[in-house]
């Protein structure tokens, strides 16, 4: 489609207006923020809900996971205007651009000038991700002349020492799917180097400005590139060269153990879900003590809202001692002091899996619920979902999860002094359009996770079966359900087993979701305006940051070689004490609790 555009000779004055404010200097640093350019990836016209897959919601996930700081700009809506890339001194708002603009948008004579004076002029970075170089322009920036797409079977194989690449190779597309055979780009080199290559052509190249400014591109078939580790370690490493440096987080060997269903009503009358509630006694000694032993967090997702058959209402579930229908004594009382024990050690995290785990409506056809026989309705898994009805199939409306949503966080506050961060919902019932999206209600209600990421700018829809995307790799942590069910039950009938994970994961850190959470809300930023000195800020927000406020954070300084070289005479400062001087490439960055704001430099 053809962008829309501007008269030029307006938009080429005003750029050249900010320009000439920029006072001149030495090596100035770049901005720690990133520009996401898409075409028309975003599938929700309001600009809020990602979903749908696809390489633009695993580049939004990979970066808010890394924490690396960016905005989007899709062309689908918005013409390319000088302002997106200059502050109101005329100085770049990003240290680089990621370019992830399909060949369906086509550039104008004037979309082309703001572009190119953007990396040239304001020396901001570029990167092209897989096949997203076929706008003349994008080429010309990046030295290369696109051909065309076709599969093929090589892999992405490095060629020669960088440092985008150094320590990943030979075989750039290892610890991903074993494919046949993928999308190959062909191009042909005019003025980069090249760093890598697949089947003898040009795959990953970089092509210098000077002024620490670089345009990169990393090939590939663009729907599987981002699935093998070390392309998505070359894309962190290409952001760390193509800005300088980066304060990202690294998830190697952290795992979120998680445990559903605490305080449901299925297992009181759902009879193929059948099992007497946990007790105090039995939280304790096979799950505190654990965890305890092994410096481990279990997240739990649990139900705060309980249906009181007799009063035809939800009650607090924390309340509830009675012999149900199956003869099975239930003690929801005992449950409650478990949890209380386990979240005054330190070991256990209370996060919502809703409100009452229960269909809203539970009076009209086919039920009533309340009052049926327990091999009758009640039998019928449907009504035990809370976010669609699966007994009626159909999705629950926007003001009733919202209300549900609202109860729980609301009941679980009262209850247990915290407000849960993570959302999850029963039996992955989820309503999916737009205006019902489970996703998205979440996020708004105040809700940090489900899956993804939420938040008051966006929400990512995460995978329903609660294995976050990428989970377990370098890039974001394995979201593991504990043993042996991921579900109360299953300590119900196998309490030894939960204490298993940490075999199977002997060099494991178990963290829980409320830490992940804060490193995905933290808010890392530089100074505006021109900055010859690397000064960043690092924030951690009340509400979604918690964890970060109570613990601390801890985060990898990555300095690119070309600017290492004029920092060597540097120390590295942190909140005012020296950390010695960046004479690697990784540097590790420890910040301290609380909530005033961090401060790491270079001076
Ligand atoms: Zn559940």
């Amino acid at each position: 489609m053809q962008l829309r555009t501007r008269p030029w000779l307006l938009r080429a004055v005003c750029l050249g207006l900010l320009l000439a404010f920029r006072p001149a200097a030495a090596q100035q640093i770049k901005p720690y923020r990133v520009l996401l350019v898409i075409s028309n990836q975003w599938k929700d016209p309001a600009s809020f809900l990602v979903s749908g897959g696809g390489e633009f919601q695993t580049l939004v996930t990979l970066l808010k996971s890394w924490g690396v700081p960016f905005d989007i700009l899709r062309l689908d809506q918005v013409m390319l205007d000088p302002g997106q890339f200059a502050d109101i001194q005329g100085s770049s708002r990003y240290g680089a651009i990621i370019w992830d603009a399909g060949a369906e948008a086509k550039l104008s004579p004037d979309d082309e000038l703001v572009l190119r004076e953007a990396v040239e002029k304001l020396h901001t970075s570029l990167i092209a991700l897989g096949n997203r170089i076929q706008q003349p322009e994008i080429q010309r920036l990046a030295g290369l002349r696109y051909r065309s797409e076709h599969m093929h079977s090589s892999h992405a194989l490095v060629a020669g020492d960088s440092f985008i690449l150094r320590g990943l190779g030979p075989d750039l597309h290892q610890q991903g799917p074993p494919l046949i055979a993928k999308q190959r780009v062909q191009a042909d080199v005019t003025g980069a180097s090249i760093l890598a290559t697949a089947g003898g052509l040009p795959q990953i190249t970089e092509r210098e400005l000077g002024n620490g400014t670089s345009v990169i591109w990393i090939g590939g078939d663009i729907d599987q590139m981002l699935l093998y580790q070390p392309i998505r370690t070359a894309l962190r490493r290409a952001i760390v060269e193509a800005i300088g440096y980066a304060l990202m987080k690294t998830w190697t060997n952290s795992i979120v153990l998680t445990m559903d269903d605490m305080g449901n009503a299925q297992n009181a009358w759902l009879e193929h879900w059948h099992y007497p509630a946990l007790t105090e006694r039995q939280i304790r000694q096979f799950i505190i003590e654990p965890l305890k032993a092994h410096h481990a967090i279990l997240s739990l997702n649990i139900v705060p809202g309980f249906v009181d058959d007799a009063a035809r209402r939800i009650v607090p579930t924390w309340k509830q001692q009675f012999t149900d229908q199956f003869g099975t004594k239930q003690d929801y009382v005992s449950t409650k002091k478990g949890l209380d024990e386990g979240i005054a050690e330190g070991v256990l995290e209370i996060e919502s899996h809703g409100w009452t785990h229960m269909q809203p409506d539970l009076t009209s056809p086919p039920g009533p619920w309340w009052g049926a026989p327990v091999e009758d309705e009640r039998a019928e898994v449907g009504w035990y979902r809370e976010f669609y009805d699966v007994r009626r199939d159909r999705e629950i409306p926007a003001a009733e999860q919202r209300f549900h949503m609202q109860q729980s966080r609301d009941w679980i506050k009262a209850e247990f002094g915290t407000e849960p961060l993570e959302f999850s919902t029963g039996g992955n019932g989820v309503s999916r359009s737009w205006a019902n999206n489970t996703w998205r209600i979440a996020a708004e209600v105040g809700y940090g996770y489900y899956g993804g990421y939420l938040g008051k700018d966006l929400a990512v829809e995460g995978r329903a079966d609660s294995t976050a995307e990428y989970g377990g790799t370098d890039d974001v942590p394995l979201l593991l359900p504990a043993l042996p069910d991921g579900h109360d039950r299953g300590i119900a009938h196998d309490p030894e087993d939960f204490a298993k994970v940490f075999d199977l994961y002997p060099r494991c850190s178990f963290i829980g979701l409320d830490e992940y959470i804060g490193y995905q809300h933290a808010t890392l930023a530089t100074p505006p305006g021109i900055s010859e000195r690397l000064k960043m800020t690092v924030e951690y927000d009340p509400h979604y940051c918690r964890a970060l406020r109570a613990k601390g954070s801890i985060w990898d300084l990555d300095v690119a070689d070309w600017l290492r070289a004029e920092l060597s005479a540097k120390q590295l400062w942190v909140d005012g004490r020296s950390s010695g001087p960046i004479d690697q490439e990784l540097k590790v960055v420890i910040l301290g609790a609380g909530p005033n704001p961090h401060v790491v430099e270079l001076r």
